[in-house]
């Protein structure tokens, strides 16, 4: 066999790799043709000799990787996706290897009581009482809080909203969802709220969106309006949804305002918290989330700012209950009512067979320490707000809000096409990689500084290179 022989090459290859990322001197990115790749990458060849080892992996994995988008760039600045820290590979090295689908105890009992502690841990964060460890514990106390891990941020609102739809309509999950269950959610939620709409049945007309101010935060005084609309027009909301912060430019909804209305109105108060909730990590901007007790449920990935190679999502719940009532009517709530040392992830998931993410997230956080994780986290937001200050006092320049988070949009004088423009020669040239987004309907260029070699610098050479085809954009006019 030559796993170890194999395993220690391609380990001292994606050394070579880092190495080569960090230093910044390859390009971040580097799109070519879907054919080419196939054909480069000797696919067929390799499928049909199935010769995929020693030499022949080496050359194999060198190719793959010169065809990679490097996340490790100090100028990937494009998506939310962490620049994983090589202990939540292992983590997901480990995991492929021994391959326990933990979602029930008996596959997986280490990945278990890890998904078990780190649920806990990140209940802790939020405010929430975590579940008991020991099964005598549970008699005890029926107020605390559970939670999964599931493969992203996407499912894990699917999940929610599943969970609050059977809470308000129990008879859905066995008679279909009624027709007049409703969404509340700010017009800058993310795509996966609609997406849950339309999965759930009860389409995506039926998301009803909340009035937002010039920042794209929900007006918490606004509330009732849409409110009632939804309530003439004879609907049940299943849930109001709040940003934490938001997609497009890193906003945080006023989740202490918006927790006492839905209180008020006993609704379901989900807080997606997918990309922006890692803040809790810090003392210092953990007050962005302020009032996030009072919600019922809230996801937040481990594959965005906590330097977690993806996926690696959680659904919390405040209750343990809901959750354990998302895909049965008549759950047993805890340990299930079988005689096991452990406890059952799969009453509260869509996947039957499910990784064991917890580890990756571990990995990770037992590597960087607490203090290590919030001192990155606190470095990326301040790092953006550094960005922020540069970039907005530049001539020809303006930014949409002042960031939140570790995202950040601007934009030069000019049409939304010169933006995109700038865009496609900037990937094709590969230096540096950015994305783009529509906010209030105007185009901005869209950072978002996940990379923890990313400094002003890199920035300031970014602005430079734009002004540079900004130059050759207009000469070609
Ligand atoms: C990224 C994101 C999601 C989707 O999460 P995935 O893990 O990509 O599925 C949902 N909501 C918000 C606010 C996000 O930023």
């Amino acid at each position: 066999m030559s796993f170890l022989s194999d395993a220690e090459m391609v380990i001292k290859v994606l050394n070579e790799y880092y190495i080569e990322s960090v230093s910044g001197k390859r390009p971040v990115i580097n799109q070519r043709p879907l054919g080419e790749i196939i054909n480069d990458l000797n696919l067929a060849a390799h499928v049909k000799k199935g010769d995929l080892s020693q030499d022949h992996l080496l050359k194999f994995i060198k190719k793959y990787l010169s065809l990679t988008t490097r996340l490790h760039h100090p100028s990937y600045l494009a998506h939310q996706v962490a620049a994983p820290h090589y202990a939540g590979a292992l983590g997901s090295l480990i995991d492929g290897f021994t391959n326990n689908a933990m979602a029930i105890y008996e596959m997986g009992p280490a990945a278990s009581s890890i998904e078990y502690f780190m649920i806990n841990w990140l209940l802790e964060k939020v405010g929430w009482q975590p579940s008991p460890i020991e099964n005598e514990q549970e008699n005890k106390k029926d107020h605390f809080a559970g939670g999964v891990l599931t493969h992203g941020g996407s499912l894990a609102n699917l999940t929610a909203m599943i969970a609050a739809r059977n809470k308000i309509a129990p008879e859905s999950w066995k008679k279909g969802s009624p027709k007049d269950l409703a969404l509340l959610a700010p017009a800058g939620c993310h795509y996966s709220i609609a997406r849950a709409a339309g999965i759930l049945g009860i389409g995506q007309d039926a998301v009803y969106y909340l009035e937002a101010d010039r920042k794209g935060a929900i007006i918490p005084d606004r509330i009732p309006v849409v409110y009632e609309k939804l309530m003439n027009n004879g609907k049940r909301a299943i849930a109001l949804i709040a940003n934490a912060c938001s997609t497009a430019v890193g906003i945080y909804d006023p989740l202490m305002e918006i927790g006492d209305f839905c209180a008020d109105k006993d609704l379901w108060f989900h807080v997606d918290g997918a990309h922006g909730a890692s803040v809790l990590l810090s003392e210092k901007y953990k007050y962005r989330l302020k009032g996030v007790e009072k919600a019922d449920s809230i996801v937040w990935d481990a594959h965005k700012l906590m330097r977690v190679p993806t996926l690696c999502a959680a659904l919390l719940v405040r209750d343990h209950k809901n959750i354990d009532r998302a895909f049965e009517q008549e759950a047993s709530y805890i340990f299930h009512d079988k005689e096991q040392p452990g406890f059952d992830f799969i009453h509260r998931t869509v996947e039957c067979t499910k990784a064991g993410l917890g580890l990756r997230l571990f990995m990770v956080l037992a590597a960087l320490g607490e203090g290590g994780l919030s001192e990155y986290i606190e470095h990326q937001v301040e790092l953006t707000m550094d960005a922020f200050e540069y970039i907005r006092q530049l001539p020809g320049f303006e930014c949409a809000v002042k960031p939140q988070c570790n995202i950040l949009c601007f934009r030069l004088e000019g049409s939304d096409n010169l933006q995109l423009k700038i865009r496609d020669q900037l990937n094709t040239e590969g230096e540096f990689y950015l994305s783009t987004t529509s906010f209030n309907n105007v185009r901005y260029l869209r950072l978002s500084i996940m990379n923890p070699h990313t400094n002003l610098d890199v920035i300031k050479q970014l602005i430079q290179k734009i002004r540079k085809i900004k130059a050759k954009i207009d000469q070609s006019i």
